[in-house]
């Protein structure tokens, strides 16, 4: 008899986009003509940077050539990739990380949630909330139970303290979805110092780190001392270049970062991932690699820089007209997120918005129980639709006020 692997049972019901989706089809059903603006789902909404796809086309021409063709690449990455991420992300920024410490792959998604392949079931973890669902529910998936989970409040500006018991996997995510709170250098040491005097790792999710602004902020979790000991980070192409369709990330797994066996002894983190990822996964195709690399010349940057300027120029506006029509709200500055503190849960704000403007965000609670009473709103669509959202929340408050 085959038989299943009873963890997935454990798994809560992903209902939070069914449900969301349910309730805009019923809206839809009865409003047939209203037009629904969409500032829910953290899609990217802007078309690629040209150079991405002038070097996506170029690198399509060569492997239409047998000179130039290439089969399978190097799980790791090409080197090609691995030295600009290595220079342009980490050096630059005086964080000392080299080319074969990084390992570019199809999305964050997948490293964030493959990761914890590396380490032993009983584990202690911990895990923010709100937070991205994928860190809970991969763990489920393992069956670990063992969660402390850092709890995200108004009270403590959205960022989390460390924890009162010994945790040895800790998940933190900066610039975060879905609060969009970022984290500073001073915070970011204390979440360093502890995992070095603990013995434990961090992954560090900076999917955002594009959208940073306030020159004080840390990029990467590596410009902060001993971090390279302690913190695996992971990058994604997918907000910073449009790449959510292309796929493209990386992580960054160094050299000097160690875990250990029951008997105490170090084992090399990156070499145990680099047998992971030998074993299990075959590389990016060489055209979005290709594509890319192109994010850091001189115009790729330039570009990149366009189209976060575009999504934070949404952000701003969003979060000005909130607070203008009264509400709390944090991120939106270093974020494409904004957190909207509401007076009535989630669900009864979410389904006022859709109702009453036909804007569609997402509640706070589908991202952990500290997000009852907020709900996130992205700033992933058009300048012009966000303005017209903003006109009709604030025309559905005068209307019927809540
Ligand atoms: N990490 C966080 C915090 C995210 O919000 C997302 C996507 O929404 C990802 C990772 C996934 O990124 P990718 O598209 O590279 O899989």
């Amino acid at each position: 008899m085959i038989r299943i692997n009873e963890s997935f049972q454990k798994l809560q019901n992903s209902y939070l986009f069914a449900e969301i989706s349910q309730r805009i089809q019923a809206f839809q059903q009865q409003n047939p003509t209203q037009e629904l603006i969409r500032l829910g789902i953290g899609d990217v909404t802007q078309p690629l940077p040209s150079v991405c796809v002038q070097a996506m086309h170029q690198a399509i021409d060569e492997l239409t050539s047998s000179k130039t063709f290439r089969g399978y690449g190097p799980e790791q990455g090409y080197d090609f990739l691995r030295e600009a991420i290595a220079e342009h992300d980490f050096q630059a920024r005086g964080a000392n990380i080299a080319a074969d410490e990084v390992f570019v792959s199809d999305g964050a998604k997948c490293d964030v949630g493959n990761f914890q392949e590396l380490f032993a079931q009983d584990i202690r973890l911990a895990i923010p909330d709100p937070v991205y669902p994928v860190y809970l529910d991969t763990n489920v998936m393992a069956g670990r139970t063992g969660v402390v989970y850092l709890e995200c409040r108004a009270d403590n500006n959205y960022l989390p303290d460390l924890p009162k018991e010994p945790v040895d996997l800790i998940y933190l995510c900066f610039p975060n979805n879905p609060t969009g709170a970022s984290i500073t250098r001073e915070q970011l040491t204390l979440w360093v110092n502890y995992a070095l005097e603990n013995k434990a790792l961090i992954l560090f999710d900076a999917a955002y780190e594009a959208f940073i602004q306030d020159e004080d902020l840390p990029h990467s979790i590596y410009e902060i001392e001993g971090a390279d000991k302690v913190a695996v980070e992971f990058r994604s192409y997918s907000k910073t270049a449009g790449f959510t369709g292309v796929r493209c990330a990386y992580a960054v797994v160094p050299k000097a970062c160690t875990a250990y066996t029951a008997a105490g002894d170090a084992v090399s983190v990156r070499d145990l991932w680099m047998r992971r990822q030998t074993t299990k996964f075959n590389g990016v195709s060489y055209p979005v690699q290709r594509a890319a690399e192109a994010t850091y010349s001189p115009e790729g940057k330039a570009q990149v820089k366009a189209l976060i300027q575009y999504y934070l120029n949404n952000a701003a506006h969003i979060r000005a007209a909130l607070q203008r029509m009264g509400f709390s709200c944090v991120g939106g500055d270093n974020s494409p997120y904004i957190w909207v503190q509401v007076e009535q849960d989630a669900w009864g704000f979410f389904d006022f918005l859709l109702n009453e403007a036909g804007i569609v965000c997402t509640p706070g609670v589908g991202f952990g129980p500290c997000g009852e009473n907020h709900v996130r709103i992205s700033a992933f669509n058009r300048f012009d639709k966000v303005q017209e959202a903003m006109l009709r929340i604030e025309a559905a408050l005068k209307n019927s006020p809540l």
